[in-house]
């Protein structure tokens, strides 16, 4: 009997514990510098991550193609992080390698860039490091220099691999100044490459020669506030929303900054959305003269022959007169109507 009962106090508890790892017992405010103000509070910039990686992850494991993603340095990190601590991570058939290579934007010779590869290659031999056949690189990428050194590393070290696809992850778009297959625009990437705690340690070229200093592995995540609270939501999701947790709530002080920043946006989204309204209208209106078509009495001109437009008294080359079933031939103002009309002489 007194058996049973423990058993019930067992279980009760057990399943207690499991709730309140669930709806986030854990959550805490965190205080860490931000960095520079935007639209965005701390829990918007964690949902942010979460919402995206978990969308990057799953379009890759319905793919069914055995895939490594790379994480390539600090940029890709707390990305990276949150998919590792997914429940649907299965790295039988997507994996995650985290390997630093920094190159900073420096740019080297060709001569330099063969003995980088070699020297980075025998650091991925010591540690044994094995990549599927087909590669996922997620980074930051603005000048390219960085990625493609990183691609021309892995690709030279390799041989088995048969396709690297380049995810960017940037702040806005055109930041990226070389073709990508992906390219992902989340606003707060910057806190996550340049403002958090580290969580990949840079590995430069002048390092290479150096095994020590090549770890392959996340540095100081007992310490780090922003990983605790993206592995927490991370192992809930998606199931449990981020912004239904009190990890968001606590981590979501909209300040009078933050507010500002809203109001600005809001009203550059608006403008912007006055701005295409205005060209599609004016798109439509050029639809509808040129489907009206029709023609007109130019004014005719001789020696050489040409034409002008009796409203907008643009003159023609002699080409117009040829073939005034071409109407492109016929530059005239452009507000002018007669625009895609044919001229036809009386
Ligand atoms: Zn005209």
């Amino acid at each position: 009997m007194e058996n049973s009962f423990k058993q019930k106090y067992l279980k009760y508890k057990r399943k207690y514990l499991q709730l309140k790892k669930m709806f986030g017992g854990s959550a805490k405010k965190i205080d860490i510098e931000l960095g520079f103000t935007t639209f965005q509070t701390l829990g918007d910039c964690i949902k942010e991550l979460i919402d995206e990686s978990y969308k990057i992850y799953t379009e890759i494991l319905s793919s069914r193609i055995p895939t490594t993603i790379l994480c390539g340095g600090q940029s890709p990190s707390y990305y990276c992080l949150a998919m590792m601590n997914f429940k649907i991570y299965n790295p039988e058939l997507v994996d995650i390698v985290i390997l630093p290579h920094s190159k900073a934007g420096v740019k080297t010779s060709l001569i330099d860039s063969f003995q980088e590869n070699r020297l980075y290659c025998q650091r991925l031999r010591e540690k044994n490091i094995m990549l599927k056949d087909n590669i996922v690189i997620i980074d930051g990428v603005h000048s390219g220099v960085g990625i493609l050194a990183f691609e021309s590393a892995i690709k030279s070290c390799f041989s088995n691999i048969k396709n690297i696809k380049k995810y960017a992850i940037n702040a806005a778009k055109g930041v990226s100044k070389i073709p990508v297959d992906k390219e992902i625009i989340l606003p707060c990437e910057p806190k996550f490459s340049d403002t958090f705690p580290r969580l990949v340690i840079a590995y430069h070229p002048r390092d290479f020669n150096d095994s020590t200093k090549f770890i392959t592995e996340f540095i100081n995540l007992e310490t780090n506030p922003i990983a605790e609270m993206i592995i927490d939501l991370a192992k809930n999701y998606p199931e449990i929303q981020v912004e239904d947790t009190d990890w968001f709530r606590l981590n979501n002080e909209i300040t009078f900054e933050i507010q500002e920043q809203r109001r600005l946006r809001e009203a550059e989204l608006r403008e912007t959305e006055l701005r295409e309204e205005r060209l599609r209208e004016e798109e439509l209106r050029e639809e509808r003269l040129r489907e009206q078509g029709g023609f007109f009495t130019p004014i005719v001109l001789d020696n050489p022959k040409r034409y002008q437009c009796p409203i907008c008294k643009t003159i023609t080359g002699t080409d117009a007169v040829l073939y005034p079933e071409n109407v492109y031939l016929f530059f005239h103002n452009f507000d002018c109507p007669n625009r895609y009309k044919i001229p036809k002489e009386n």
